[in-house]
């Protein structure tokens, strides 16, 4: 009983920090996103160990689980068929492990295998999706370069995958009722959390970032006194209504719009040379010329009115 409860608040510790680091990691320190992932990533792993004590307090045990890959192989058949089969059994786990005073635990892997297993009584449909497994791997082959001093990734990639792990732990530690992961959250966290776990929010911050670095990246790399001849504005989408439509140079209207799944490259708002005078104005209050022009601004359209 007291490893059950070590397990949750040690699980419940590393979430709260990670959200810390991660908080740090977003704010422009990198080094703090190292420590993020290796918070979550011993988050994770008890989480799925926590799961492994819902079938018997006994599993987390490396021992224990290969015995039930032995009974696995030899029936040819998943763990979860081979866990059960023991159990109906009443085959004694802690025996066991009875003579040993510090068991090895399992390893992620050996959890996961587990839990893979699972599946939805009514639908069929597995619990744990392949891209969750995926991101768990990706995680832990970043963690392991971390702690040999190789890591290579790029902020957004570690911001964009700790989003999704996050949100599927949240489905895991509820639909296997480990505890409420928005509950676990500190409230001093909390804000970092709530974007996190809200795909569009965490899509819609990802977005805004894109505009203000590739809006740096455009200013830094143009010398000072050309800096006035930039072409940069940011329009507002019409399909998403974000503030998210850039200059992009595979677009062609010249924007796009930079949040996930909506990448909408059209706005009247896009300004377009007037072929009469040359001056800019919003397309969508440019007339077109039968015959003759494509874009005529307002002015030339109509000298009179003006
Ligand atoms: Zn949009
Ligand atoms: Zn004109």
């Amino acid at each position: 009983m007291k490893l059950k409860l070590d397990i949750k608040s040690n699980a419940i510790d590393s979430f709260n920090e990670s959200l810390a680091k991660y908080e740090q990691g977003e704010a422009g320190d990198l080094r703090a996103f190292k420590f993020a992932i290796s918070h979550l990533s011993h988050c994770i792993e008890l989480v799925l160990k926590m799961y492994l004590q819902t079938l018997d307090e006994n599993l987390v045990f490396a021992k224990c689980h290969k015995e039930v890959v032995k009974r696995a192989k030899s029936e040819n058949i998943n763990l979860l068929e081979a866990y059960n089969l023991l159990e109906g059994e009443d085959f004694d786990f802690k025996k066991v492990i009875k003579d040993h005073n510090n068991p090895y635990t399992v390893t992620v892997d050996q959890a996961l295998s587990v839990a893979k297993c699972e599946t939805c009584g009514i639908t069929g449909s597995k619990f744990v999706d392949q891209d969750f497994i995926d991101d768990i791997q990706w995680m832990k082959d970043l963690r392991n370069s971390i702690e040999h001093y190789q890591f290579e990734f790029t902020a957004k990639e570690v911001r964009l995958c700790v989003g999704r792990l996050v949100r599927d732990l949240a489905v895991f530690t509820d639909v296997f009722s480990l505890f409420d992961l928005e509950e676990a959250v500190g409230k001093d966290r909390y804000h970092v959390f709530a974007v996190l776990i809200d795909e569009y929010e965490h899509d819609l911050q990802e977005a805004k970032l894109e505009v203000a670095e590739t809006k740096a990246a455009i200013f830094n790399s143009t010398r000072p006194k050309h800096r006035m001849f930039i072409e940069w504005n940011e329009y507002t989408c019409e399909k998403c209504g974000n503030d998210t439509m850039i200059p992009n140079a595979d677009s062609s209207t010249g924007y796009r719009c930079t949040l996930k799944d909506c990448e909408n490259e059209e706005s009247e708002e896009i300004e377009v040379d007037c072929d009469i005078c040359g001056c800019p104005w919003p397309n969508g209050e440019m007339t077109s010329w039968v015959d003759t022009y494509s874009y005529v601004c307002p002015r030339c359209d109509n000298p009179e009115g003006w």
